[in-house]
């Protein structure tokens, strides 16, 4: 099967499986993705990033596992062992931790930001029209309103 980073072949008895939360909230695997595929997703993001938030958000929905390779896992520190056992369980069994669902878009959006300067060298220039970026003030405003209660915000944003 194809890492789901850089796509190559994961040789078996290899291979790693995090959950969407872990694979996204990482700048460095925005940056990857940013060099990497950015031309064929310029259409969806826009040519300064104007839809940014709207692309974060769609893959923010996305709550399967993600495999990769030894290479791209470089790009995490994360505990490899319990990676590569999750990723053993699921080939033999096609199960996943029960954990792995729904990702906080607001981190995800963040650490896509970061990548994206860490790619290009600027910030995206988000576009007041997309229509995730109201969605992820309103996240925020979630955030700050939750902190003030002395809850944790994404315990009351995670579906
Ligand atoms: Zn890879």
């Amino acid at each position: 099967m194809g890492c789901d980073v850089c796509s190559k072949e994961i040789p078996r008895d290899t291979g790693y499986m995090l959950s969407t939360t872990q694979a996204i909230t990482n700048p460095r695997y925005w940056e990857f993705f940013f060099r990497h595929y950015y031309p064929q997703q310029v259409e969806y993001l826009g040519r300064n990033g104007e839809r940014l938030a709207s692309y974060v958000l769609g893959r923010a929905a996305d709550n399967t596992g993600w495999a990769l390779c030894e290479s791209c896992m470089q790009m995490y520190s994360i505990n490899k062992s319990k990676a590569h056992q999750y990723f053993e369980t699921w080939q033999q069994t096609g199960r996943l931790p029960s954990d792995f669902g729904t990702v906080d878009f607001a981190p995800s959006f963040d650490a896509a930001k970061k990548g994206w300067k860490l790619a290009f060298g600027t910030e995206p220039m988000l576009d007041a029209k997309d229509s995730a970026v109201p969605f992820a003030a309103s996240v925020h405003a979630v955030q700050r309103t939750m902190e003030m209660k002395g809850k944790k915000w994404w315990k009351f944003w995670k579906r």
